[in-house]
């Protein structure tokens, strides 16, 4: 596919810095950059769990097939019911999956469980807590307990014949699988898996098992990464840890766009860097180079890349740990999501009072890592993390939160509310 240069993306920003790129334009010339990969795939209902639904899916039938009863008791004729307290025959039992086939007149009354198809000739369903005298032949209605209608379940409620049911772009949850099962549908159709290779650069960098040299850090950018990327249902390719050397970086960056949709980098796009990184990226392709208006996560690298033919998007995040982690969660994510075709609402944020002050200035957006608790009064609160260093994991791994505070903002004092993006939500 044929991809305008990033200068025409850029060229409709009036304001374009990229020493100083503010967050939101930065997002912005992302989302417009990048194109959906197209291919499609059929799988099993089961499958389909997290996949981005590919094309939308309208019900072939009415759910519920058939006006049925939601709860245990007596269907009836509300008409029965009007004039008081009434005594009605039981002239059939309905059961959930069998129903029953009398028709009920004036007078008359079928005993029914949850789910059993309504008899010809009922439209109310009397629960058993609310009767009186019940026998095998008949049973007392005390008056004004249902008004007619009461605890019947509409034929087609839940979704009718030919009405959308999910919209393509989506990503399936649980509630979904169990919506196309009520459909009877086996197979979905979903966007093929992205696929996304990821290495590390830098000297200092170690793997795990090997011994941890003077000077050296252990590598732990591929491990978030691959949380991150597997979390968002991508399939990973991990290169390990390439080391600041032309020739190693250059094969490194050409495998990885041959083999993937995307390929995410971390270190050795700061500013002064004495690498090769930057100059490798800019020669495979169109790449810009930004010092961002944030904390973490300053300079970063985005474009696209291409080696034999075969093109990738770049994201050249920066090492610091912490910083690659705000990076992935406030660029990349979005930017992978567009390109499965799955639909990418911003990140929800949540209101909550801020503990402490926070020293912050106008000109760039934080994330602050944060504990977000509920106070004795049950208002939702966050306190800040400790220290806040780019390079301090553990600042992330204690945190529930980060705390974003936008780019316009001035510190905070405590009690003031602030913007929070809770790190977990239902599985
Ligand atoms: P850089 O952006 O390459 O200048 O790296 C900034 C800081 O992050 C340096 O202290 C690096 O040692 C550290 N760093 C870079 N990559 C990694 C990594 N994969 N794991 C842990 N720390 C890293
Ligand atoms: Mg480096």
């Amino acid at each position: 596919m044929a991809h305008s240069p990033l200068s025409d993306v850029i060229s409709c920003l009036s304001d374009y810095d990229p020493n100083a790129l503010p967050v939101a334009q930065a997002q912005a010339i992302i989302r417009d950059f990048i194109t959906p990969v197209g291919a499609i795939e059929k799988v099993a209902l089961r499958s389909a769990l997290d996949r981005v639904l590919a094309d939308d899916i309208v019900s072939a039938i009415d759910v519920p097939a058939h006006d049925n009863s939601a709860m245990d008791g007596y269907a009836v004729r509300g008409g029965d019911l009007a004039a008081g307290t009434a005594t009605l025959k039981i002239v059939g039992t309905a059961y959930a999956g069998s129903g029953c086939d009398a028709v009920v007149l004036a007078g008359e009354c079928v005993r029914i469980m949850t789910g059993a198809p309504m008899p010809a000739g009922c439209d109310t369903v009397v629960p058993q807590e609310f009767v009186q005298g019940a026998t095998e032949a008949s049973v007392t209605m005390p008056a004004g307990v249902v008004k007619t209608g009461d605890n019947r379940r509409l034929k087609g409620e839940d979704l009718g014949a030919g009405k959308p049911a999910l919209a393509k772009g989506r990503i399936l949850r649980p509630a979904d699988l169990g919506l196309l099962a009520s459909l009877g549908i086996a197979e979905v159709p979903v966007r093929r898996r992205l696929r996304v290779a990821f290495f590390s650069t830098g000297d200092e960098l170690r793997s795990i098992g090997e011994p941890l040299d003077a000077g050296c850090v252990y590598d732990s950018n591929r491990y978030t990464l691959y949380g991150m990327l597997t979390r968002l249902g991508c399939d990973i390719i991990d290169m390990g840890v390439v080391k600041d050397d032309p020739a190693q970086l250059e094969a490194a960056f050409r495998s990885a766009c041959e083999n993937a949709d995307a390929v995410i980098t971390s270190g050795g796009v700061s500013v002064g860097e004495a690498d090769y990184t930057k100059q490798i990226m800019a020669h495979l392709g169109d790449v810009t180079f930004w010092k961002i208006g944030m904390r973490p996560g300053r300079p970063m690298a985005f474009g696209r890349i291409a080696s034999n033919g075969k093109g990738a998007y770049l994201f050249g995040l920066p090492g610091n740990p912490v910083a690659v982690m705000v990076t992935f969660y406030f660029f990349a994510r979005d930017a992978l999501l567009r390109m499965m075709g799955a639909d990418s609402a911003p990140l929800p944020l949540l209101q909550a009072v801020s503990e402490g002050a926070i020293r912050k200035k106008p000109g760039r957006t934080e994330y602050q890592r944060g504990i977000v608790s509920i106070d004795a009064s049950g208002r939702r609160q966050v306190r800040i993390t400790g220290s806040q260093g780019s390079g301090i994991l553990r600042s992330m791994s204690e945190a529930n939160c980060m705390v974003v505070l936008g780019h316009e903002q001035d510190s905070v004092k405590a009690g003031d509310l602030v913007d929070v993006l809770l790190f977990e939500g239902l599985v």
